[in-house]
């Protein structure tokens, strides 16, 4: 999608950081290979802040070096904002652990990139997180993995469904993506039943070479026609998340439980109890 586009790839990426760390140590341990890897998604500034965040966690410790931890660390305090630690009663803690879990096991089940942390130590706005770097750098999306993409982020809610028959606010900000999602299906990328024509505002450019937005100019009924269709979108994700959780409920018990003991947990242990 467009937004992708504005991000530095590998290559890019690779350069950006070069630049940054210049005039700052780092010991042995530091692969800019791996670092650039696992940047996906990173502007040059959320870049450069990194490496600063990292040196300062380094200069904190009294360490002379930074190392591939203090990157890792900063990367994740750039991504999802600093380590909160909030005080949450056991129910919550519990609550925030299934809605952690569903996502991750409606990721694994649905074969998207594989989940490299799952968390229950809020960070920022969000009480837990699931956390997917991308593998590559995504140039063309189809409409089976855009349907995966918005059933795992379903997969917070429908966790707290399935287990609790009541729902949390938590959710919020993944039914906002999910709908985003579909929002661009249907008006963007004509992969609705609506066919492939573009619904949205129309970005055209002026004589002056100055880009300028044109509002849709679509009737009432048509508007009526795309909601349709983004709801349909929608709900055919929440019951594929729920569809995967009803069928994986023992592994969702076990991963919640082991989240609430260990608070988080990285990719091979989170693939282990998977298998
Ligand atoms: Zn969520």
């Amino acid at each position: 999608r467009r937004v992708v586009l504005e991000y530095p790839d590998f290559e890019a990426r690779k350069d950006i950081l070069a630049i940054h760390a210049k005039g700052k140590p780092f010991d042995e341990t530091v692969n800019w290979d791996l670092v650039s890897k696992n940047t996906v998604g990173f502007s040059g500034a959320d870049l450069e802040n990194m490496l600063n965040e990292s040196a300062i966690a380094a200069a904190r410790q009294n360490k002379e070096k930074i190392s591939m931890k203090d990157i890792d660390d900063a990367s994740l305090k750039v991504k999802l904002g600093a380590e909160k630690r909030r005080t949450q009663s056991d129910d919550d803690k519990l609550m925030t652990a299934y809605h952690e879990a569903g996502h991750a096991i409606v990721n694994f089940v649905e074969e998207l990139d594989p989940v490299s942390k799952i968390s229950i130590i809020s960070r920022g706005m969000a009480l837990g997180f699931t956390l997917i770097p991308p593998q590559k750098d995504i140039i063309h999306q189809t409409k089976s993995k855009l349907i995966k993409q918005m059933a795992m982020a379903m997969g917070g809610r429908a966790a707290e469904e399935i287990v609790f028959k009541d729902i949390t606010t938590g959710a919020s900000s993944d039914i906002s993506h999910a709908t985003n999602i579909a929002r661009d299906m249907v008006v963007e990328w004509g992969m609705s039943d609506l066919g492939p024509i573009n619904l949205g505002p129309q970005i055209d450019i002026n004589d002056f070479g100055k880009a300028y937005m044109e509002p849709s100019k679509i009737s009432d009924q048509m508007q009526s026609k795309v909601d349709e269709e983004i709801k349909k979108l929608v709900n055919e994700a929440h019951q594929e998340a729920k569809r995967v959780l009803s069928k994986n409920k023992k592994k969702l018990e076990i991963l919640a439980k082991s989240l609430v003991e260990k608070e988080s947990l990285g990719q091979e242990e989170f693939e282990e109890i998977m298998r």
